[in-house]
């Protein structure tokens, strides 16, 4: 026997079942990035692989070990997208879209890395991911912040989910912070986890994030951050968080959130629950100035986040806030009883050509009353419109009320469209 086909570990089929939660969450951010005047740009999924390697830095965990990485037939390296801010950075250098422009970008779509798959942790997952383009801030890091919040309150999650929020400062304040730490930890050196020794030399920054008992112990007393800032960047922080406070968003600010990818200077940000266990970030982002030049464009300021699908269609079964109503596919299902098929069909296309635009479902493939009504109870409709012979010689359907207890009755289709606007 042949062995059965499997889908690759950590990439998953997204059901039939499923998918409604999914474009829940899709249609309320389009419609919050609409609201917000954003543009959608879409990119390819494969890359060079030079461009995550300069755009997201050699010695970041993506780049060192969770890259798709392959030759194509002509022998160039090749990499799936891991995460979609240096594509757009390209598309917008290639095309154009920064030269003396302001830009509000999104982008949806499937992202790919190579970690160890668990729950909230996948391979291919996906990611809603916006980038502001040639503004400095702060007006636009609290925007993205504010839309943010907008977007959990539009979810219900408004008080499942906390900001954290941080200042990297200038490039050259991060520089100086660098080696403050790095002189630190080298004095502690024999205490670190064996990640954070290599780090040390690659990207001391991320020690920070160590999740190892003893490293954590030397971290409490290494240097703060925030006694590296530049004024500039100090100033802007201190204008940034008096929008949030004035528009009531709660935050925390954490020193030692530096986010995982080499791009990010001044505002950074998470938004973080504790109902997804260890995978709680919902969405990150933060303020990303050097990367146009640094991928070879003209020095463009930027800004944006990024954040997972999975983990927020995943929050929102947990806690269960998915509104019964995203599950209905259909308003209404025709039931054809003898040999009435011209009749029905016609009367279910001239259903679902009214500009009230219902949902209508043929019951296809015949079958008894009763078997024909399971299949109508399974579909989720409200109403089971029954023809007969007798109803199709009288222009009629007999309506079946299917959720609630009503008696049925015979009526037009256009009686039918009454019921089903309301
Ligand atoms: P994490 O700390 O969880 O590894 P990250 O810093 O690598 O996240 P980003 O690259 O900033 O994450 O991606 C933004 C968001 O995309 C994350 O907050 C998360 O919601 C989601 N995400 C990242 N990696 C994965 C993955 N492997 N599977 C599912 N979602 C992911
Ligand atoms: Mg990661």
């Amino acid at each position: 026997m042949t062995k059965q086909l499997q889908a690759i570990r950590g990439m998953n089929d997204i059901l039939p079942e499923q998918t409604p939660v999914w474009r829940y969450v899709e249609d309320a951010v389009r419609g919050l990035l609409g609201r917000y005047g954003y543009q959608e740009l879409r990119v390819p999924v494969v890359e060079f692989t030079s461009l995550f390697a300069r755009g997201i830095g050699e010695h970041t965990d993506v780049v060192e070990k969770e890259m798709y990485t392959f030759s194509d037939r002509n022998n160039e390296s090749l990499t799936l997208r891991p995460e979609a801010t240096a594509g757009c950075v390209r598309a917008g250098i290639q095309h154009g879209l920064f030269y003396n422009q302001i830009q509000r970008l999104w982008t949806m779509g499937p992202m790919f890395r190579y970690e160890k798959p668990q729950k909230g942790r996948y391979r291919q997952f996906h990611q809603i991911s916006v980038e502001t383009y040639g503004m400095a801030g702060p007006d636009i890091d609290a925007e993205l912040i504010l839309m943010t919040a907008a977007l959990w309150r539009d979810l219900g999650l408004a008080d499942k989910v906390t900001l954290e929020l941080n200042t990297l400062g200038s490039s050259e304040a991060r520089a100086r912070y660098r080696d403050g730490l790095v002189d630190y930890l080298k004095a502690h050196e024999n205490g670190l986890d064996e990640d954070s020794k290599r780090r040390l030399t690659t990207n001391p920054l991320r020690v920070l994030d160590s999740k190892d008992e003893s490293t954590r112990r030397i971290l409490e007393g290494a240097p703060l951050l925030h006694d590296f800032l530049d004024e500039e960047s100090r100033g802007q922080f201190e204008q940034l968080r008096a929008i949030l406070d004035r528009a009531g968003i709660e935050y925390v600010v954490n020193q030692k959130l530096v986010r995982g990818l080499d791009y990010y200077n001044k505002t950074v940000f998470e938004w973080v629950t504790d109902a997804l266990g260890s995978q709680g970030t919902v969405c990150g982002g933060g303020r990303y100035d050097g990367l146009v030049e640094q991928l070879g464009g003209k020095a463009v300021p930027a800004c944006g986040f990024a954040m997972g699908i999975e983990r927020l269609v995943l929050l929102l079964e947990t806690l269960n806030l998915v509104p019964d109503t995203v599950h209905s596919p259909v308003d209404a299902i025709i039931i054809p009883m003898g040999n009435v098929l011209p009749y029905a069909m016609t009367v279910a296309e001239q259903l679902r050509a009214s500009p009230a635009r219902p949902r209508v479902l043929m019951s296809c493939g015949g079958g008894s009353l009763k078997s024909q009504m399971k299949r109508a109870d399974k579909s989720g409709a409200a109403l089971a419109l029954i023809v007969g012979e007798d109803e199709a010689e009288k222009g009629l359907v007999t309506v079946k009320y299917l959720r609630e207890e009503k008696a049925q009755e015979a009526c037009t289709p256009e009686d039918v469209l009454a019921l089903l606007a309301v």
